[in-house]
């Protein structure tokens, strides 16, 4: 019989593995990187045992000072990046450290034969918007395409209940919480029949994928190279438990991977920034301290994609969207009303979604809100 998934984490001791994780988060900074430089080193001496190259796969300030910390310490992996999807002032630093700029995947092919390569536009047309988090985008994208396949799933998400795999446990966290059940849940025939409402806009995940992962992927094959990832399980999401049950260095049967600043906070990384004498895109400003000592940077506390809206409803304003309208607002006015057309071919973008799940934001300058 399949294993469930409490008995794999009881056999693989996850709880134990997650304890001692968060004993190393709460070190001090140089114990953090003593220990970021000997995972890295084992890490590519475990690759080279294997006759696998490495890379890293950069993207924002994390991995960049990434890139730069392995090149301090004598490990020189080659960047990748799907460059044009960040902002030009974090184009400009990838450029500058000579990280090599990937495309995303190819839709389909012109006439001629050329590639017609995927966008952040033609994904959010084709699939919707990535919105909230990778991990409740790809729920909602479930419950928007039932199927029978998929139906176990759907039920788990609008209940809790997971089902024999699932160990038929109750209340488990595939329930997407309360608050977007009530605004996302009636995509679902099951959840239309609690009274969940269905938003008016389609929802995907599957931007990233197209757009960075599976190109990173690709290459990474071709190469037969695995990737350093500036991964931190401070910063939470959906690889933040995976990081505390298999470490920093990850061997597995399908992913290999290193995330040498697994256990860092954001503090620590902006800390290793200075140290290094990192280059910090403009996008996040400068890194200065506060009285009480902490570090920020000025502008961007984060970045990704500028129209991304992973995260966009806990970020505060002046929010990624507003820094936007004040840095191209012909671009902002275009993400706001102009993405995509509904069934009666009328133009909507972000505006819509932000209105629907709750984010203000204000039109470009002379603009009304339609
Ligand atoms: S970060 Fe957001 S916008 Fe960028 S590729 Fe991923 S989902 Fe798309």
């Amino acid at each position: 019989m399949k294993e469930n998934i409490m008995d794999r984490m009881e056999r693989i001791d996850a709880a134990r593995k997650i304890a001692d994780f968060q004993v190393k988060m709460q070190m001090p900074y140089d114990f953090k990187v003593k220990y970021a430089t000997i995972r890295a080193r084992e890490f590519a001496a475990e690759c080279d045992r294997r006759g696998l190259d490495y890379h890293v796969s950069v993207g924002g300030l994390d991995s960049i000072t990434l890139l730069l910390f392995l090149r301090s310490i004598h490990i020189n992996a080659p960047g990748i990046s799907v460059s044009f999807l960040e902002d030009v002032s974090i184009q400009r630093i990838h450029r500058q450290l000579g990280v090599e700029c990937l495309k995303p995947l190819i839709r389909d092919t012109r006439e001629d034969g050329s590639p017609i390569y995927w966008t952040k536009d033609s994904v959010i047309r084709e699939y919707g918007f990535p919105v909230l988090s990778k991990e409740i985008a790809a729920k909602i994208e479930l419950l928007q395409n039932p199927s029978e396949k998929n139906a176990t799933v759907r039920h788990a998400i609008i209940t809790g209940e997971t089902g024999a795999y699932g160990g038929n446990r109750k209340n488990t966290r595939m329930k997407m919480s309360q608050k977007w059940l009530d605004k996302f849940g009636g995509a679902d025939a099951e959840g239309a029949a609690l009274g969940y409402a269905a938003a008016p806009f389609k929802v995907s995940a599957k931007c990233c994928y197209y757009l960075k992962e599976r190109p990173c992927d690709l290459w990474a094959k071709e190469h037969n190279s695995v990737p350093y990832l500036g991964l931190m399980a401070s910063e939470g999401g959906r690889r933040a438990k995976s990081l505390k049950i298999n470490g920093c260095n990850y061997f597995g049967e399908s992913t290999i991977r290193s995330a040498p600043f697994a256990i860092f906070q954001r503090q620590d990384l902006l800390q290793l920034a200075l140290d290094l004498n990192v280059p910090v895109p403009e996008i996040y400003g400068t890194i200065e301290r506060r009285e009480d000592g902490t570090l920020y940077t000025t502008k961007a506390q984060r970045t990704g994609c500028s129209m991304c809206g992973f995260g966009i409803h806990i970020e505060k304003r002046p929010n990624r969207f507003d820094l936007l309208k004040d840095r191209n607002p012909k671009e902002y006015d275009r993400l706001m009303h102009r993405m995509t057309q509904d069934e009666n071919g009328e133009w909507y973008g972000w505006g819509k979604v932000l209105d629907y799940i709750g984010v203000d934001w204000d039109e470009p300058e002379g603009g009304e809100k339609r």
